[in-house]
């Protein structure tokens, strides 16, 4: 199944609450997702049964991984049983994009379950500053401890998720590479993207890949390589020492919209062609209507062969300041 710029579906990313612990200033700013702020009700959130009959639907058409997210997925009470149901469907690459908070408890029961991989996001080793970005006092003892924790369970090597910021986090990304050097475990930084509406994002504010690995490659020698696949979305680099590798993902400077075969499900059960899309595509309803999978098959398709996203590429003083879906609603 290919869209109208010639692209297949083959990763689905499901976003399972849009709920969490944290309170990132880049992506739920505390002053926005505060007291007052509604979440979704539990009637709205798609059920386990329906996330997985719609993954299966994807899956009979070139879907190959499906990532949880959200939000903070491992708040979704239960999620082990949502990951079996999904590790049935058949040879998928089964992943989550987790904060780590509650890893160091459930890392065992979500790889009993099948999941194949975790990514941890953990955006600087200084404790200080780690506070500051996750703006809820977390520790960064407490996120190392779920990084463990999965790769004994099997779930590595576990991929760490750092978005960068100008004058936040970038005095510490050195440390955080020479950390993880050696360890089998593989950190890639983000340039902090314009998700959503509420973060305040500023060109200014957004470290380019480039100077991120000119930042690491004077202090720990390294070199690009080859990507794993086709439509990589990190960059890769070696140490030169053999140590193992960074990567980066630079969605704002070189953007990899030509590859994107990337389809999002909402919590609530919606599809979103593109993370930076204004509208979801509602399946909830026909989900909730006796519909056959049939009926969902020809909605999906339509909605696939229709895409013309490619957001990154074309990011402009136009496209600047349109309403935007959170990324914490949509999954990241
Ligand atoms: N709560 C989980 C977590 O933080 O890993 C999963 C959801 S989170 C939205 C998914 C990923 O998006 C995280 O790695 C997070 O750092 C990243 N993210 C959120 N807002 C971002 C932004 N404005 N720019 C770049 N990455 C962002
Ligand atoms: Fe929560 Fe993840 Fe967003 Fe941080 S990036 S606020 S942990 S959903
Ligand atoms: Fe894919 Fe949209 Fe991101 Fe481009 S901007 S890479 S189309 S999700």
């Amino acid at each position: 199944m290919l869209d109208a710029l010639q692209r297949p579906v083959r990763d689905l990313r499901i976003s399972v609450t849009d709920r969490c612990n944290f309170r990132c200033s880049y992506c739920m700013p505390k002053e926005i997702f505060n007291r007052e702020y509604e979440f979704l009700g539990r009637d709205l959130l798609l059920t386990f049964e329906e996330i997985a009959r719609v993954a299966r639907v994807l899956v009979d058409r070139g879907v190959e991984k499906i990532r949880l997210t959200g939000g903070e997925p491992l708040l979704r009470v239960e999620l082990e049983k949502l990951i079996a149901m999904l590790a049935g469907l058949g040879q998928i690459d089964l992943t989550i994009t987790t904060n780590g908070s509650l890893l160091e408890r459930k890392a065992e029961a979500l790889a009993a379950a099948g999941l194949s991989r975790v990514t941890v996001s953990l955006d600087s080793l200084d404790d200080a500053v780690f506070r500051a970005m996750n703006d809820v006092e977390f520790p960064v003892g407490r996120v190392l401890d779920g990084i463990e924790a999965a790769a004994a369970a099997g779930l590595g090597p576990v991929k760490i998720n750092a978005v960068v910021k100008r004058g936040v986090n970038d005095h510490t990304l050195v440390e955080m590479a020479r950390h993880f050097q050696g360890s089998g475990h593989i950190v890639r930084f983000i340039e902090y993207m314009d998700v959503g509406a509420t973060n305040g994002w500023r060109l200014e504010d957004v470290v380019p890949a480039i100077d991120i690995v000119a930042a690491i490659g004077a202090e720990l020698p390294c070199e690009p390589v080859e990507p794993n696949y086709s439509g990589e979305v990190a960059r890769r680099y070696r140490y030169l020492d053999g140590s193992g590798e960074f990567g980066v993902i630079a969605s704002v400077t070189q953007p990899f919209c030509g590859a994107c075969t990337r389809l999002r499900l909402s919590a609530e059960g919606s599809l979103y062609t593109c993370l930076f899309a204004t509208e979801g595509h509602d399946l909830r309803d026909l989900l909730r209507s006796g519909a056959e999978d049939a009926d969902l098959g020809a909605l999906v398709d339509g909605i696939w062969r229709g895409r013309t996203d490619r957001y990154s590429e074309i990011r402009s003083s136009e496209t600047r300041g349109l309403p935007k879906v959170e990324m914490s609603y949509i999954g990241g």
